[in-house]
């Protein structure tokens, strides 16, 4: 038997994620006693708060190991609406509780698509959107805004428009507010007039706001409208990953949305996961059940101010004070056609990527793995130290080509 008939047609095209590619460079470097500024990886730092650690502890001291309802805890899905200040429009049997933001996203995809039917997303989707939908037999489509781009990659009403004309066979439209990679953040105005058209042309809205706690410089959170027009169209994806420190590994998610679907969804998790394990449930319940302190969000927004002092004049590239998320998204267009000093021509992101990563220890996303090969994410979640050193090594790295 060859390889293609073990393994599935539709899996024997998956690629590693990137982040599991950059984590193994990072180690291997590491092991070699080489420099390494990481900012790579998508995920919070610092210490877990103490009462999510004290809440873990006490449901497996207090036994609280049996199976719970597949749509979660009642009283976390009862948090959940007071977290998202949605306790007006919705009950617990509109939510359910998922292992991570992704299986949600997954729940969706499953819980809505028929095969081949259309999921559209923003311009730069984050990298599992595309493997999900298509496991889900979903033909995925990027909505690629066709005006000039500045800082960040905004879909407009008339993308949406145009995209959803020339797919009759769509059923959503999918957005990250804030975006990762990109850091931008779409206007209260701007997601309402998305909105709209889904609710016209009766596609489902899906946003994924993982990140809409991290909004820096004094900004509100934009949230979507919620009425009797816009609740059978919204769906609303969100979990424990990126708004706490070190919560990534829980693996806990939520969705909030219309009835049908959500009780689609937990039939259908019923059956694969039963839900995230009971105790981390209760620690989540412990970190989203009490107002929320935003000592982490105005220290990654010092971070990203660092970030962007210690990056002023960068070397070909340009950079713009994100508005949100832990990320800083660089154009790099401008080392296109730039020689390294071994002669060899930069061409694309990943070049640049592998270029500061080998020259300088600089470990960055490249933006092809989010459809944005122009691009570099970089995540400032990381010591302010790594933030000035490996500035500093980028700086020298760029300047050294011509
Ligand atoms: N959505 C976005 C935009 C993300 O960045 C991530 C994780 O990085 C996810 C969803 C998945 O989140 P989780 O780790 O909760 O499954």
């Amino acid at each position: 038997m060859d390889d293609h008939q073990r393994i599935s047609a539709k899996l024997s095209k998956f690629v590693p994620s990137l982040t599991l590619e950059l984590k193994r460079k990072v180690a291997q470097r590491r092991a070699e006693g080489l420099p390494v500024y990481d900012f790579g990886l998508g995920e919070t730092k610092g210490h877990l708060d103490e009462r999510i650690r004290a809440a873990g502890e006490q449901a497996f001291r207090e036994e609280h190991t049996m199976y719970t309802d597949p749509a979660g805890l009642p009283e976390l899905r009862d948090a959940v609406l007071r977290w998202l200040n949605l306790t007006q429009h919705y009950t617990r049997d509109d939510v359910v509780v998922t292992v991570g933001a992704k299986q949600a996203l997954f729940n969706v995809f499953l819980a809505v698509t028929n095969p081949a039917d259309a999921v559209l997303f923003d311009a730069a989707p984050w990298v599992s959107y595309q493997p999900l939908a298509v496991t889900a037999y979903a033909f995925p489509v990027m909505v690629l805004p066709l005006g000039a781009r500045a800082q960040g990659a905004k879909v407009t009403p008339a993308d949406l428009i145009r995209n959803l004309d020339a797919r009759p066979h769509a059923k959503l439209f999918l957005i990250n507010n804030p975006c990762n990679p990109t850091a931008q953040l779409y206007s209260a105005d701007e997601i309402e007039a998305l909105l709209r058209i889904c609710v016209e042309r009766r596609i489902y809205f899906v946003l994924d706001r993982l990140y809409w706690r991290i909004v820096f410089d004094g900004r509100a959170y934009p949230e979507p409208r919620v009425d009797a027009e816009t609740r059978p169209w919204l769906i609303q994806v969100d979990g424990m990953s990126k708004n706490f420190r070190r919560t990534g590994g829980m693996r806990i998610g939520w969705a909030v949305g219309p009835r049908d679907v959500i009780a689609a969804m937990v039939n259908l998790q019923s059956h694969y996961t039963s839900g995230p394990a009971t105790p981390t449930q209760r620690a989540a319940l412990a970190a989203i059940d009490r107002p929320y302190e935003a000592d982490m969000v105005r220290e990654l927004e010092a971070k990203r101010n660092l970030l962007l002092r210690e990056a002023a004049d960068m070397p070909h590239v340009t950079i713009w004070p994100t508005p949100a998320t832990f990320y800083s998204f660089w154009d790099v267009t401008g080392c296109f056609g730039r020689r390294k000093p071994d002669g060899a021509l930069l061409k694309t992101s990943d070049d640049v990527a592998k270029y500061l990563l080998e020259s300088a220890g600089v470990a960055t996303a490249s933006g092809s793995a989010f459809m944005q090969p122009g691009f570099l994410r970089l995540s400032f979640a990381t010591s302010n130290e790594d933030i000035t050193a490996g500035m500093a090594a980028a700086r020298k790295a760029l300047g050294a080509t011509n």
